[in-house]
């Protein structure tokens, strides 16, 4: 008899009436069927429970997480010690918090939270380290190492990200190029925080540059505010035909869509589907998000991201996109079986296509899946637990070990 890696028994995929085993060989889905005769090195008995391909985070500031208590430390002594002139504002206190940026630091951090990711079936992260003249490259070295660390059990993706802009911040340019040499998977961009629209079209010049020398996708943050005269994602899909960066360039956020007049969001729905750009949105964190539904009805990719854990933008999170199905499930009113379903589509082989990884319960596709504990779709988001199997590469995960690195639950 033939025998598998590993062998999932009774397993309720989506859409599907009759339960499913699942046999999977050397990394791939290799059988799917009501009852396969091959043995698995591993049996896995999961009695009808939901078995799904696993979930992606295309969007997280990894270099950032667990960095609220600094925040508020630094915000808080702002507040006394300059008589009370300075703004608590998040963005200043995020800036105060990188001038401490340390490897070390932001290397436990960053580790706890992948080990969390692991732990809730999330084996895909494109993760930003910011790289500018406060942080230098301590959060990218340290992103890195956590990359190399985890690979095969959650696969990261580190993005060199120039928050504070190229132009605006000197010595930007150079830091980039050299966090490309040392090894950072994706060219990362924030064109719209550049004083004019010049130079943002400038910083969006520089990074296809960047990501043609070294042959990399790019991501960029873009028109992130509730001003809608920001134009920056239209030149940022037009820049990826130019350039024929065709589903390598993706755009995360775009909340000023939200305040696109309707002519003007039709038109450049057709500019983003020309460039095969996807859309990542973050509805939990800001009060305004990019136009989930019409981008999706009109064939445009979109996924959701975690984007912040426990960091100046945002208190809670915990690398659970369940958990962000549920919020986003609110936050763009999206409650019908059918709009949850599509929820999930979101987090799961939608955010993999963006991030150009394949997510997909099908023969000859790679093993990258969560066995759930709940049989049901809604009972799934409604607990938004975590799975209680995680397959990545073909091998269970030790969930066990995430844990023990996740460690204590962490302000
Ligand atoms: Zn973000």
């Amino acid at each position: 008899m033939k025998t598998s890696d590993i062998v999932i028994r009774a397993a309720q995929l989506r859409g599907q009436t009759e339960l499913n085993d699942i046999a999977i060989h050397d990394g791939v889905i290799v059988a799917i069927a009501p009852s396969l005769a091959a043995q698995g090195a591993e049996e896995i008995l999961v009695d009808g429970r939901l078995v799904t391909e696993s979930f992606a985070n295309p969007h997280l500031h990894l270099c950032k997480v667990w960095t609220l208590s600094m925040a508020e430390d630094i915000a808080r002594a702002d507040y006394h010690g300059a008589g009370m002139g300075k703004a608590m504002a998040a963005i200043e206190a995020a800036s105060h918090v990188k001038a401490t940026y340390a490897e070390g630091w932001i290397l436990d951090n960053a580790r706890r939270a992948v080990a969390l990711a692991a732990m809730h079936g999330n084996l895909h992260i494109r993760a930003f380290a910011d790289v500018d003249s406060k942080a230098k490259l301590e959060g990218l070295n340290a992103l890195l190492k956590v990359r190399d660390e985890f690979r095969g059990i959650v696969d990261v993706q580190v993005v060199a990200f120039p928050q504070d802009g190229i132009l605006r911040e000197p010595g930007t340019r150079e830091l980039m190029r050299e966090a490309m040499v040392r090894g950072a998977d994706v060219v990362g961009g924030i064109p719209w925080i550049e004083y004019t629209d010049a130079a943002a079209a400038e910083h969006i010049s520089f990074c296809f540059d960047l990501a043609n020398e070294f042959d990399k996708d790019v991501s960029m943050l873009l028109d992130d505010a509730g001003d809608p005269s920001l134009r920056t994602l239209e030149m940022f899909a037009i820049e990826a035909i130019a350039r024929g960066w065709t589903n390598r360039a993706l755009a995360h956020h775009c909340r000023a869509m939200s305040q696109y007049p309707k002519p003007y969001l039709h038109r450049l729905i057709g500019t983003l589907k020309a460039a095969g750009v996807s859309v990542v949105s973050d509805p939990h964190t800001g009060p305004l998000h990019a136009c989930v539904r019409e981008l999706l009805a009109d064939g445009v990719n979109v996924c959701l991201g975690q984007d912040d854990i426990s960091d100046a933008y945002y208190p809670f999170g915990r690398n659970n996109m369940l958990e962000v199905v549920f919020l986003a499930a609110h936050l763009l009113w999206m409650m019908s079986r059918d709009e949850i379903e599509q929820l999930y589509d979101l987090a799961t082989f939608r955010a993999g296509r963006a991030m150009n990884v394949e997510l997909k319960i099908a023969v000859g596709s790679p093993a990258h899946l969560v066995v759930l504990g709940e049989r049901d779709m809604l009972e799934a988001v409604r607990y938004h637990a975590a799975p209680v199997h995680v397959i990545s590469h073909g091998r269970s995960v030790d969930l066990a070990k995430m844990r023990e690195i996740a460690g204590r639950p962490a302000v």
